[in-house]
């Protein structure tokens, strides 16, 4: 016997129509990268999705085919994402920063159809087009094309309908070794995850939200945004650049009060606040999330009365995994604790599940005992199954997923990630967490940016060292740091040497490349080795 409820399949095209319904007139601001600025609204968006869905169906993209998109944060691109789900095709995001083997990689390993591209990339693609096999329509999003292109188009027609675990979009990850990898998304997986992310300890999003996503759309998924956005109806202000003093000018002048972006883009912004004694006060939300947020970072933006969700995440999680929800007896905490539950990833909302299995062994189960760190595994209805064309396989059964971090689980649950499993430091057979490292290293006043690798040792296996960007105009040396970390690590952990660099290698999502970092370390002799 089935319920006796109505059908109401959990489409994202369902998103769209909400927002042109009950959020007609909120707006959604863009500053393009030719400093000219536009504005739209959410019905707005709709009409030009429905434009370009009749556009997409005129250039043959049937069901299920892929659409891809290569391009900043704006309006158009926005209403590219519902127009090529709308078609009931599968919106595919490039990143642009990948290198050319890898982009070559995914659009055929994608089959794109439909290439829509940001003119700032054209060099990009005028390059890869003849690398590229499956792309038959190439449409820019500047000079009046895109415009032009739905513009012939009277928007009269309806979304594609199918199931609901019908695939919608497809985000890939590089790993870093071998090919990325495709993380398909569908209908429902993605309608769940962006109820979820309205919830105050996720994106606290109602209608009164101003959001400016610094978190670039092609990468996962923009954390949900669009989509989340969409059904809180919030105003977005979109920048087609990432440029600290755009960003607060912004910010300021369209009353942001909701931001998102990986620590780096956070910490150019203080930077660029100390420099000119700019403030943000209408900012109260701040989404951090990608690598760790370093403890001052935290603190700052707390005692500027501003709510920090710091949030763990992965492409293959939709990417929502936790976020820094407040515990039951918050308002009775002093401000360090509060700082030192935030500074951790936080907990699962409703909807995911995790636990840490032993490193070597994963059949172990590890404790939640807030000591015991393992191999961190996922699930949920919005976590990956298996990757874009792999053969369904035993693991599907498991539906465990291997997340490749480590972690100590909390008894409350709260996740503390110490580590990728590649980047761990191995010495005397105990584990040294590089992460745990590099947020003390830039809690020192005089360090940029810092890195920790494991060298090789003939007695300990692996030591550490720390390589260190110093920031502009500052002095350190090598000792100060080592004095500096021993406040916050234990003795066997302070890095064997460090090592200061102009620059640390960064990859196509802005984080640290150990890997090339690894490379370019790779004949390093330390000096009692
Ligand atoms: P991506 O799929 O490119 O977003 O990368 C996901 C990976 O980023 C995770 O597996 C973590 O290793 C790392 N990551 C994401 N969020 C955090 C966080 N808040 N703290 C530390 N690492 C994070």
């Amino acid at each position: 016997m089935l319920g006796a409820m109505q059908d109401w399949d959990l489409r994202v095209t369902r998103i769209i129509d909400h927002a042109a319904r009950e959020h007609a007139g909120r707006e959604i601001v863009t500053r393009w990268a030719d400093g000219s600025e536009t504005r739209t609204n959410w019905a707005e968006v709709r009409r030009d999705a429905l434009k370009m869905t009749q556009a997409l169906q005129k250039l043959g993209v049937k069901k299920g085919e892929r659409v891809a998109t290569m391009a900043m944060n704006h309006s158009r691109h926005l209403v590219s994402w519902y127009g090529a789900v709308g078609v009931g095709g599968v919106l595919h995001t490039i990143n642009p920063r990948l290198f050319d083997d890898q982009l070559e990689y995914i659009a055929n390993h994608a089959e794109d159809q439909v290439l829509l591209y940001d003119h700032a990339f054209a060099p990009i693609v005028e390059r890869m087009k003849p690398r590229w096999n499956t792309i038959k329509h190439y449409i820019c999003y500047d000079n009046g094309e895109f415009e032009d292109w739905i513009g012939a188009e009277d928007g009269n027609t309806e979304w594609a309908t199918g199931d609901e675990r019908d695939p919608c979009m497809l985000c890939y990850t590089s790993g870093t070794t071998g090919n990325p990898k495709g993380v398909l998304y569908e209908h429902r997986s993605t309608m769940l995850h962006a109820i979820t992310s309205l919830q105050p300890s996720i994106f606290d999003f109602d209608a009164t939200a101003v959001m400016l996503p610094v978190v670039p759309m092609f990468h996962a998924a923009a954390w949900g945004l669009p989509w989340g956005g969409a059904a809180a109806g919030v105003k977005f202000v979109f920048s087609a650049v990432n440029d600290a003093a755009v960003l607060c000018e912004l910010m300021n002048r369209e009353k942001v009060t909701h931001s998102a972006g990986v620590p780096t883009v956070w910490l150019a912004t203080f930077q660029h606040m100390d420099a000119t004694g700019i403030t943000l006060p209408t900012l109260r939300h701040a989404i951090i999330g990608g690598s760790a947020a370093p403890r001052f970072m935290i603190e700052r933006l707390m005692k500027a009365g501003v709510n920090v969700a710091h949030a763990w995440g992965m492409t293959e999680t939709s990417p929502i995994g936790t976020t820094g929800a407040k515990t039951f007896d918050w308002a009775d905490l002093g401000f360090e604790a509060q700082v030192d539950i935030k500074q951790m990833q936080g907990r699962v909302p409703f909807g995911v599940e995790l636990r840490t299995v032993d490193l070597g062994d994963p059949s172990v189960v590890l404790p939640r005992d807030g000591k015991t760190s393992g191999a961190l595994q996922v699930r949920g209805p919005w976590v990956i199954k298996r990757y874009f064309k792999a053969e369904a396989d035993t693991t599907d059964a498991e539906q465990w997923f291997d997340t490749g971090d480590v972690a100590i689980l909390h008894p409350d649950g709260t996740l503390q990630l110490t580590d990728r499993t590649k980047d761990v430091i191995k010495s005397g057979g105990e584990w040294i967490s590089s992460v745990e490292l590099e947020n003390a290293a830039v809690g020192h006043p005089a360090v940029a940016e810092a890195a920790a690798i494991g060298i090789y040792h003939p007695k300990w296996d692996e030591r550490p060292i720390l390589v260190v960007v110093k920031k502009k105009g500052e002095e350190v040396t090598a000792q100060e740091i080592r004095d500096h970390l021993a406040k916050s690590v234990a003795k066997w952990w302070l890095p064997d040497a460090v090592e200061f660099v102009d620059e640390i290698p960064h990859g196509a999502t802005g984080k640290i490349s150990k890997k090339d970092l690894r490379d370019q370390f790779r004949d390093y002799k330390l000096e009692d080795a």
